[in-house]
């Protein structure tokens, strides 16, 4: 099905910017994909030269067949001090945040600039609410700016009610409080919310001032999630969006193919092939993968924790493990521990990238250890694999939330506080002790009535999931209705 424009002669062609961080320009390179099949739409995607290599490395079967453009503006990593190739922030080292963010400005107004000088000017421009300066070239050129953050439905709703209610104000650190206006009884502490909501520092509060100056002026917003999902927070959003939010999800699933599922995000430091024959080898649902995201820094004796609970599970596991400055002292502790010889044979260790949704959706995996990032989130909830969930900062409480309560498809490991993104420090406590990552695994993975009704609700979802996105579901039907939505002058 093509859309075009009124005048039935010109393509609609939408711009797409993404945040420089996996979590939101895997899914909005998804999305563009996804938009330029089904609307026969014509996509350029703004990124910079190291992710354009991340996915021209991957060699991607389809993609010649898909028309988009990927355009490549530098990023001023060297003026700011960064690494060379620093340009996206699961590559940003400690201590660097100030310096990633004044770089970011400077790209963004080359992004800028490129808009303004694109000829015929797009039809509308969708881009991530984490970078709102690049908003303001919408306004200026009169374009229509959709809005993507990355996240699901209930994170909006909450984060909504957080802010016009500034219950935050009233509540002590620790002290739970339910989360007014939702449809469903939330309870959280003001240690599980997202700084960025109730910000100190006066740079964060005049970013989010400036997020929330740009959103007021965005047509509208497009998420990762689909309708049966979210139902209740989905009918709240439109009141509050004006009924232009639209769920077009899960992105994930527009992968299909085998080699798309493995090189999506970057290249992987592990061999698809080698990764599916060890999974071939595992009995159906036995498998636990673990996986905390690709920007989470925890510290090695918390890290420590986790490989504990895994070995003491007695089950198959795949445990990725990101490649960063602590990298030497979590070795040093399984050289020590010859933590490797004793989990022999039984865990698949990847240091670096995993082909996360590929692994997802073998069907040798029952159980995902998540940090609960929507993606990650999502992605679990596409397979059909019930969660261990461990949120770790940002909005990953309320996923949890959805995940444990709400969805009733994972088991939380108890996780009370925030690590925070931009945590230096990597020599934190151990927050989370290893028996109770353990007990939280025992409940997913074991076949008792708890175990098995989790297990049936998660593959109900994952089949909701599935019929959302074919021909006459729910985030096919809303992608055309978007379509004619931003044809219409
Ligand atoms: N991801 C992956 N391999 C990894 C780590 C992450 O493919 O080793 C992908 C994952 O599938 C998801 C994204 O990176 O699509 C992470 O986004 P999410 O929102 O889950 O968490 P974040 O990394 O933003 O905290």
């Amino acid at each position: 099905m093509a859309i075009s424009s009124p005048s039935h002669q010109t393509q609609i062609h939408i711009v797409f910017v993404p945040m420089l961080a996996p979590g939101h320009f895997i899914p909005m390179i998804d999305m563009a994909k996804l938009l330029a099949i089904h609307g026969g739409i014509k996509a350029t995607i703004i990124i910079t030269p190291t992710i354009a290599a991340r996915y021209n490395q991957s060699s991607e079967p389809s993609s010649n067949s898909i028309p988009i453009s990927f355009v490549q503006i530098p990023f001023p990593s060297d003026e700011f001090g960064l690494p060379e190739g620093c340009e996206t922030v699961d590559t940003l080292p400690s201590g660097q945040w100030a310096n990633f963010g004044s770089a970011l400005k400077i790209w963004q107004t080359s992004v800028e600039n490129f808009i303004e000088k694109m000829e015929p000017l797009p039809t509308c421009m969708i881009s991530d609410r984490f970078i709102p300066q690049v908003a303001g070239i919408a306004e200026r050129l009169g374009l229509k700016r959709i809005i993507f953050d990355g996240m699901g439905c209930l994170n909006l709703l909450i984060t909504h009610q957080i802010e016009v209610s500034k219950i935050y104000e009233t509540v002590e650190e620790s002290e739970h409080f339910v989360v007014p206006g939702l449809p469903h009884e939330i309870e959280l502490t003001k240690k599980q919310i997202p700084s960025f909501i109730c910000p100190v520092l006066p740079s964060m509060i005049e970013y989010r001032d400036n997020i929330k100056e740009a959103d007021r002026h965005a047509y509208g917003i497009l998420i990762n999630s689909f309708e049966e999902l979210e139902p209740d927070y989905i009918v709240e959003l439109q009141k509050i969006y004006k009924n232009r939010a639209w769920c077009i999800g899960p992105l994930s699933l527009r992968n299909k193919e085998k080699k798309e599922k493995a090189i999506r995000g970057n290249k992987a430091a592990i061999d698809e092939h080698e990764c599916l024959k060890w999974l071939d080898n595992q009995d159906s649902d036995s498998v636990i993968y673990a996986c905390l995201g690709s920007l989470s820094k925890i510290a090695p004796p918390q890290l420590a924790e986790l490989g504990l609970a895994l070995e003491k599970s007695n089950r198959p596991f795949i445990w990725v493990l990101r490649a960063t400055e602590t990298k030497l002292e979590i070795e040093k502790w399984m050289l020590e521990n010859k933590y490797e010889e004793r989990i022999h044979g039984r865990g698949l260790l990847i240091w670096g990238w995993a082909p996360q949704v590929l692994i997802l959706s073998h069907k040798a995996v029952g159980g995902f250890i998540t940090h609960c990032g929507w993606n990650s989130t999502i992605e679990g909830i596409s397979s059909g694999v019930p969660m261990i969930t461990w949120p770790l900062f940002g909005e990953q409480f309320f996923n949890e939330k959805l995940v444990s309560q709400i969805l009733g498809v994972g088991v939380s490991v108890g996780a009370k506080t925030s690590i925070g993104i931009t945590s230096e420090q990597t020599e934190v406590e151990v927050l989370v002790k290893n028996e109770e990552i353990l007990e939280a695994i025992e409940k997913v993975m074991n076949g008792d009535e708890g175990g098995t009704e989790r297990r049936k609700r998660a593959k109900e979802m994952s089949e909701a999931a599935k019929k959302a996105t074919e021909e006459g579901g729910s985030s096919y039907h809303n992608i055309t209705m978007f379509l004619q939505d931003m044809v219409i002058s």
